[in-house]
């Protein structure tokens, strides 16, 4: 089976976004029978002011996320980044082969730095880290969404140095698995030339998971749509009502062209009743769910730590060849 890896940041309230385009895909990565490695990125997100209490709690409230989603802990591995030294240790030996040059050219780190005053050096490493969380476990495929896919080529080009300097290739390429179904490109609700986003100042432009049903309704209502009435399926020209169908979609499990058929005789205002319904009938249950797990943090960390072992295991035989074949003296 391919080994999936794929790793989502504890940085605040998720939203649709993160559930239809990390949580739930996760899930039907698992049910496809991937082998399948989820981890909860906190090192990642060190990479900007975190408060550590937060970090701490946000971590845990992933972990009981990635559950209520539907997560099996029995068959996908689920542990946080920072449990498993061997992916700070990995990032050290690529960072050795990889040039600042390169990682200062990558379009996501200029954006972010463009913003700050003082630019952390974890800035700069981030793909480097990002390599190492899949090389680690000799991944051949990572679950990312399309902004990632520069990312990913980092690997690869740290993979082909990597057998240049040492004559050998402990691990595969990994190659990006995109999804298909456009739920990694939900829209702002009050912006659609934007993706949903946790750090975007105004929060009615996505829906929480923590939501209630009459809050959903009512964003789902302000959504930002056009002049045009009818409901139609046009992501280029007509983004907004577009992103509803696709929101309707993934919540009620249908293609664009049986939801379009659906709102026939709809116009958008009433079409987004609909919607709301279908976000609510997937979304009230996930939250309490999540609300149960929350309840039972003993669970959450079993979890995390049976998921930690399970990772070790495997990043300790990936991490064993790298060190002899980069030479550093064995210490077992
Ligand atoms: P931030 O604004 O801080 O970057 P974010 O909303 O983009 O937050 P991330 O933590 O960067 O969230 O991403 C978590 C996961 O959710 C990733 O797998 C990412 O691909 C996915 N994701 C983020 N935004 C969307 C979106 N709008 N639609 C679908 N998937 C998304
Ligand atoms: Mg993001």
């Amino acid at each position: 089976p391919r080994r999936v890896v794929t790793g989502l940041q504890p940085t605040g309230a998720l939203h649709v976004g993160n559930y239809f385009g990390a949580l739930r895909r996760c899930v039907r990565l698992q049910d496809t029978g991937d082998d399948l490695m989820i981890f909860i990125a906190d090192l990642h997100s060190l990479t900007t002011h975190q408060n550590p209490q937060a970090l701490q709690e946000n971590s845990m409230e992933l972990a009981a996320l990635l559950l209520a989603s539907g997560v099996d802990p029995e068959r996908s591995v689920v542990f946080v980044q920072s449990a498993v030294a061997r992916h700070a240790e990995l990032c050290w030996l690529l960072a050795c082969l990889a040039t600042q040059a390169r990682l200062a050219h990558l379009p996501q780190y200029k954006e972010k730095a463009a913003t700050l005053k003082e630019v952390p050096l974890g800035l700069l490493l981030y793909p480097v880290l990002q390599a190492a969380d899949v090389l680690v476990y000799g991944a051949t495929h990572v679950a990312v969404g399309g902004d990632q896919a520069q990312h990913l080529q980092v690997a690869a080009q740290l993979v082909r140095t990597f057998r240049h300097r040492y004559g050998c290739q402990p691990f595969p390429t990994p190659r990006a698995l995109l999804p298909d179904d456009g739920s990694d490109r939900i829209r702002s609700l009050r912006d659609p030339s934007k993706k949903m986003s946790k750090s975007d100042p105004d929060g009615k432009s996505r829906i929480l998971l923590s939501d209630p049903d009459d809050v959903i309704a009512l964003k789902i209502r302000k959504a930002v749509t056009d002049f045009t009435p009818q409901v139609t399926y046009e992501p280029d020209t007509r983004p907004g009502v577009s992103n509803l169908v696709t929101l309707h979609c993934l919540a009620a499990g249908l293609t664009a062209e049986e939801a379009v058929e659906e709102a026939a005789a709809l116009t958008t205002a009433q079409y987004k009743q609909v919607v709301a319904r279908a976000l609510v009938a997937e979304l009230a249950p996930l939250r309490e769910r999540a609300a149960d797990l929350r309840r039972r943090p003993r669970l959450l960390r079993d979890v995390l730590r049976a998921g930690a072992a399970r990772a070790r295991r495997r990043a300790d035989a990936v991490y064993e060849r790298v060190a002899a074949a980069v030479g550093l003296a064995p210490h077992a």
